[in-house]
């Protein structure tokens, strides 16, 4: 197997004219005119269970994309159940007949499917084309990066000595894995429910309830790329239920990523059923970020205030490795300030099907209230906080937040610690002598340990912030911004209340889903 290249052949261009952009928002139409329901799959069959909710565009409260049919308690045993069944035949296969299915799923997602799906990810998750296109492409890549990856696992072998043979045989876990899937990325949506099935194992699939019509696209594409009945199976159901899954004795695994809180939540209710099951299951769980930009004196300004930016507002920074923290030298504030009071007010925020404005909507109401109470914090609290640009909202047509930062005075206070995951940065100014104790200050401030980025042209700065913050990210960036991870090339994952740091898109990943045996002949 050939190393794939990263993303497809190119970004294309939705500038007016373009046929891409004419087929764009053609597929963004029917969409918009369609009420879609979405059944359960299990087993490879619809199921309707009555229980239904709506899925509405976040930018568009009048836009009802779908209908989607929820699991309860008989439908998550029948779940478990066929991919039990599936697992006998599944966990035996060649992994090249398993991984030929993905690869053929890659095909049509970068090709038949690819303008529909970026329309289904813009309007579910309010994702401008770019980064929908981007979302996209990260799961072509992961289904044809992992198959490479996996190849690579297999033929790692022991060593032989005179009168004896020995092998490791890659058997997938014996049971079936938990796939809980976020909101904030189709990729991940994707990737987490396939990424232990490529290596033999089944699955049952949670997508998160406010993007089920994008993920649903994603599990057709699978259907048609040939996946057989039962080996990943199409749950979306209420957390009531979730003890039906975890208590079941041949839960096997958990592929997450979502919140700190969540992971600690199913942690424990695992660990209280942990006498239950057959085997001590796997958890692998990305989580939340308080990701930095920390800005040295020697820094290229121009390059602060772009990747402040784009890191911390792109895809209105529902990122986990979103920028949430800038720490600026005294000498630069001036000069960043002006930089960003220049380039914020003339990024264009709203519907996304206006494909000129560059922010969408935030997923739903929930987080539109977490995210507004926090500005209304930094509001009520003129002693500590100043708001630089930004700060309004609404809520009229959909969840709409302006790209806001905020000036803080204290290094240790909430906007500086607590996960936003909003269009919200807020800035600390420190003295340039204080170099040292500042990036002390930035790794001790926040629980998490996800992303963050030094800006720096003096080398003896960069190996400083890259010794001292060695913890404080999974993802360390240098002179760039701490988003956008690509598969094979930046493997993605933190550690900390970050998560458990099993990096998505590498053969690291894998190997967790993977219960090698050893076996040894005598000859
Ligand atoms: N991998 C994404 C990035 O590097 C973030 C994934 C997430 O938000 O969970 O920006």
């Amino acid at each position: 197997v050939e190393k794939p290249k990263n993303e497809m052949d190119s970004i294309l261009s939705y500038s007016s004219g373009t046929k891409e952009r004419e087929e764009l928002l053609r597929e963004i139409e029917r969409i918009k005119k369609t009420t879609e329901e979405i059944p359960l799959i299990i087993g490879g069959r619809k199921v309707k269970t009555g229980e239904v909710i709506e899925i509405r565009a976040p930018h568009d409260h009048d836009v009802v994309l779908a209908k989607a049919h929820l699991a309860g308690e008989d439908e998550l045993k029948e779940a478990i159940e066929c991919a039990l069944s599936a697992w006998e035949d599944w966990s035996e296969l060649d992994w090249y007949h398993r991984v030929a299915i993905f690869r053929k799923a890659a095909d049509l997602l970068a090709g038949k499917y690819r303008k529909r799906n970026i329309a289904a990810i813009m309007m579910n998750l309010s994702k401008n084309p770019y980064e929908a296109e981007i979302d996209l492409a990260e799961l072509v890549d992961f289904w044809r990066f992992n198959p490479y990856y996996i190849r690579f696992i297999y033929e790692q072998q022991p060593d032989q000595a005179p009168g004896e043979m020995n092998r490791t045989d890659w058997r997938p876990l014996e049971g079936f894995i938990l796939a809980v899937t976020p909101f904030n990325f189709y990729s991940i949506g994707g990737n987490l429910p396939t990424a232990p099935a490529m290596v033999g194992n089944v699955v049952l699939w949670k997508p998160s309830r406010s993007v089920i019509f994008a993920n649903f696209e994603i599990m057709k594409i699978l259907m048609e790329a040939g996946l057989p009945d039962g080996v990943i199976n199409f749950v979306p159901f209420p957390s009531k239920w979730s003890d039906v899954v975890l208590s079941h004795p041949d839960f096997a695994g958990l592929h997450f990523t979502g919140s700190h809180e969540t992971l600690v939540k199913l942690w424990k209710r695992i660990s209280e059923n942990i006498t239950r099951y057959k085997n001590i299951p796997r958890i692998v769980g990305e989580t939340g970020g308080k990701d930095f930009i920390f800005v040295h004196s020697s820094a290229d300004v121009k390059a602060v205030v772009t990747n402040i930016i784009r890191g911390g507002f792109g895809y209105q920074g529902q990122k986990c490795s979103a920028v949430s923290r800038v720490y600026v030298p005294k000498s630069l504030w001036p000069a960043i300030r002006e930089g960003l009071l220049a380039e914020l007010p003339r990024i264009k925020y709203g519907p996304v099907d206006d494909l000129s404005n560059y922010m969408g909507a935030v997923i739903d109401e929930g987080a539109f209230k977490k995210i507004v109470s926090y500005i209304e914090y930094a509001k009520a609290h003129p002693e500590e906080y100043e708001i630089i640009c930004g700060g309004h909202y609404d809520s009229g047509k959909g969840w709409f937040i302006e790209p806001t930062v905020i000036l803080t005075k204290n290094p240790k206070g909430k906007l500086m610690t607590e996960e936003i995951f909003g269009p919200v940065v807020t800035v600390y100014v420190y003295d340039d002598d204080k170099y040292e104790e500042t990036l002390r200050l930035c790794n001790e401030t926040s629980p998490y340990g996800l992303t963050g980025s030094i800006f720096a042209r003096d080398r003896y700065a960069i190996v400083k912030a890259e010794k001292m913050l060695r913890y404080a990210a999974g993802n360390f960036y240098i002179n760039d911004k701490p988003t956008g991870a690509i598969v094979g090339r930046q493997p993605f994952g933190g550690s900390r209340w970050s998560g458990t740091n099993d990096k998505a898109g590498s053969w690291l990943n894998l190997l967790r889903w993977l219960n090698p045996r050893t076996i040894k002949e005598t000859l």
